[in-house]
């Protein structure tokens, strides 16, 4: 293994979701649904299976998926782009991710990023032979995690290439604001530097978060120098299927599909003419599937707390961080390597995701992307701690 990937072990999600496994534990660690997305998508699915559709599709995607994705993004955020030059269709969000760093930094490049991180961002940053600079998310006044303005300028120099920017964020379901953005974007431009935005969870933002999602692309003088990247994973609940894709300025679309076409070259002929089926469907769904996921959050967040959690609110995503510290956690790895044993449930310790571990030592993450019996009954599991 080369000296600079020896740093990563196997990834958090792969460990946790084998202990769910082994020791039968209700698994609220990896982000994965436990019920199917749209049956129009799995129908189409299984039509262009039966029909066919089993050879590479081209490399940026086939047409109709493109058509679909560039259409979604001007129904939700009145971006208009050009399906044939300006979307790439990736093997999930985590390829268009690295595509774009290894395409975008050379060796000794710096990238601009905010910890906790979705863990394969340190991964691609350091495949590049680039450099990270992490800005701590910390929470603030009524739990809401902020980050500090002078240490965001701070993060910035002369080797900036790029800013990796998730919200709505995974883990702590922070909704970057207007103003958050505004101050990034001011910073893209001082540093010429670019924006690779990873949206996944683009339509799960709470009907209390502060402020709507608002794509970094939509700000001014940012659609020029902003990649976007989303996933259908888990828009449509199939995470599974691994179709994304990447959205933006002709070059930067042609710098991920450089890369792209030597990683995985095309995938999931079959999936493609489904996913652009569930790009399409009405206002309903979306609104919906927002509607269903924030009751789950309700649910879980009510049991943890009377559980003795201290919990951060999430404004958006699958996903909590909860404070173990009050029922007399200090390390979130241990804690959650014993939770098993001790009630027969799975969480994820937030510290793997900081540079600093010393920031998220004590913090751990739930999903709640779950039925609401497997909630319930995690919360009285929880309760007996
Ligand atoms: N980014 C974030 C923030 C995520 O939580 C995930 C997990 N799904 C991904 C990217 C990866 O998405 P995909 O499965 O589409 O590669
Ligand atoms: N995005 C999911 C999570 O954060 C899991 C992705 C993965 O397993 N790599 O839980």
């Amino acid at each position: 293994l080369v000296e600079r990937m020896r740093a990563f072990g196997t990834t958090i999600f792969t460990e946790m979701s084998a202990l769910a496994v082994r020791t039968g534990s209700i698994n609220l660690g990896q982000g994965f649904p436990d019920t199917d997305g749209p049956p129009e998508m799995l129908a189409a699915a299984a039509e262009a299976l039966r029909g066919g559709a089993n050879q590479y599709p081209p490399l940026p995607g086939i047409p109709a998926l493109r058509a679909k994705i560039t259409e979604h993004e001007q129904r939700f955020w009145g971006l208009s782009r050009d399906p044939d030059t300006e979307v790439v269709v990736t093997a999930g969000a985590t390829e268009a991710i690295a595509a774009a760093i290894l395409g975008l930094c050379e060796s000794g490049d710096e990238v601009v990023t905010f910890e906790p991180y979705y863990d394969s961002y340190a991964a691609s940053i350091t495949l590049a032979g680039a450099v990270r600079r992490t800005v701590t998310l910390r929470p603030g006044p009524q739990g809401r995690y902020v980050f500090d303005e002078a240490e965001l300028r701070a993060a910035f120099g002369p080797r900036t290439r790029l800013v990796l920017l998730n919200s709505p964020h995974n883990p702590t379901g922070k909704v970057f604001t207007r103003a958050e953005l505004t101050l990034i974007a001011e910073l893209c431009q001082e540093f010429d530097a670019y924006a690779v935005t990873d949206e996944v969870y683009e339509h799960l933002v709470f009907t209390d978060a502060a402020e709507p999602h608002t794509p970094l692309a939509t700000l001014p003088g940012m659609r020029e120098r902003t990649l976007r990247i989303s996933s259908a994973g888990k828009t449509f609940s199939c995470t599974g299927w691994k179709v994304g894709w990447a959205t933006g300025p002709r070059e930067l679309v042609s710098t991920v599909q450089r890369v792209k076409q030597f990683l995985t070259f095309v995938n999931a002929g079959p999936l493609q003419p489904a996913v652009a089926v569930a790009l399409g469907l009405p206002d309903t769904y979306f609104t919906e599937f927002r509607a269903t996921l924030q009751a789950r959050r309700d649910r879980l967040v009510a049991g943890l707390t009377e559980a003795g959690f201290v919990v951060q609110p999430s404004e958006g995503t699958y996903f909590v961080t909860t404070d173990i510290t009050p029922l007399g956690g200090t390390d979130g790895a241990d804690f959650c390597r014993e939770l098993p044993a001790r009630c027969g449930v799975v969480a994820v310790p937030t510290q793997v995701f900081y540079d600093h571990k010393d920031e998220g030592r004590h913090l751990i993450r739930f999903a709640f992307c779950k039925r609401e019996e497997v909630i319930d009954e995690a919360a009285r599991r929880l309760a007996k701690i």
